[in-house]
């Protein structure tokens, strides 16, 4: 695996940089990395495009639910980020091999205006078609596109505000389960925000080119296999990109900070059923440690790149660059 263009001009800006001292150095570092919209890597055949649509703002309170205050401010110190902002970016991912141009999640999607929604605006200007044009890569070269779940952040970029989809061209893979729990009355406890983004962008694919598909390690393209990881919501997957021995495990929401990585009985609000989600999180973890796979986590510090490990029987997250 080659890497590219990841943390090349820091490292310039960096050694241009006279009598800096290791803090600084560290806050810098920081600085520069919380800027970067793109990396590229290469797995195998893809080529990897990793895309910051947009950076959000999380509460302790809704992302460690049952942690208790001692632990869990300890455990925020040692990431830098306090109980009333823990930065998140969504990422995207663009796999180009062979004709193909597969995108991965897609944002939260661009309106023009922002959207009151229950008297509350929120403003919603991904940046993810942005970076797309700035690859020259257009919107009509994209050849499929793979959902991983039905929340707001993945699927925003579907349609455009006016109902236009974004990629005319693409075939749109997602799994069964999740289609029928979002178009059931089962769903119907959930916020009516996430309902709304759903009806606005996955509900219109209906009779477009989609494929629904069932089960578990499912090959949806060379290379690339669903894997299902229910529980966050009930038809989440997971992917592992496989080429020439490389792994690239897209992880999605499985997880949604490292420390729940760390911590298994860390539970999130955002999690639809707390034990499944656990149990997809041990799956997807012994996965990725025994193939010492590389790991994308959708919601981890820019670019949500790293590998799993164990340490007296617990599981550690490290941030890697490729
Ligand atoms: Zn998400």
């Amino acid at each position: 695996m080659h890497r590219r263009n990841f943390l090349k001009s820091s490292g310039t800006l960096i050694s241009g940089l006279p009598l800096i001292n290791f803090n600084q150095f560290n806050i810098f570092k920081k600085t520069f990395l919380m800027d970067d919209e793109v990396v590229k890597i290469k797995v195998g055949k893809f080529d990897c495009i990793l895309l910051r649509d947009l950076m959000f703002k999380y509460l302790a309170k809704d992302f460690f639910i049952n942690a208790s205050q001692e632990e869990l401010s300890e455990s925020l110190k040692k990431y830098n980020v306090t109980s009333e902002n823990i930065p998140s970016p969504f990422i995207a991912l663009l796999l180009q091999f062979e004709d193909k141009k597969v995108l991965i999640d897609t944002g939260i999607g661009f309106l023009e205006k922002p959207l009151i929604f229950r008297d509350n605006s929120y403003v919603f200007q991904g940046r993810l078609q942005q970076l797309l044009q700035n690859e020259n890569i257009k919107k009509e070269d994209i050849t499929d596109v793979i959902i991983t779940h039905f929340h707001p952040d993945h699927i925003g970029g579907l349609f455009t505000d006016d109902e236009k989809l974004n990629f005319p061209n693409a075939k749109f893979h997602m799994h069964e389960a999740e289609w029928d729990y979002w178009h059931s009355s089962q769903s119907d406890t959930q916020p009516a925000l996430f309902k709304y983004f759903i009806e606005k962008n996955v509900t219109l694919l209906k009779n477009l080119n989609l494929n629904l598909f069932k089960g578990d390690f499912v090959n949806l393209l060379p290379g690339i296999t669903a894997v299902e990881a229910n529980g966050h919501t009930p038809g989440q997957i997971a992917l592992n990109i496989h080429s020439e021995n490389e792994h690239l495990l897209y992880i999605s929401d499985a997880f949604l900070h490292p420390l729940h990585i760390e911590r298994l009985d860390w539970q999130t609000n955002y999690d639809w059923e707390h034990q499944k989600a656990k149990q997809s999180r041990i799956k997807l973890l012994e996965l990725a440690y025994k193939e010492n796979m590389l790991v994308n986590a959708f919601h981890f510090n820019f670019p949500g790149l790293g590998r799993i490990d164990k340490f007296q029987n617990n599981w550690i997250w490290k941030y890697s660059e490729y």
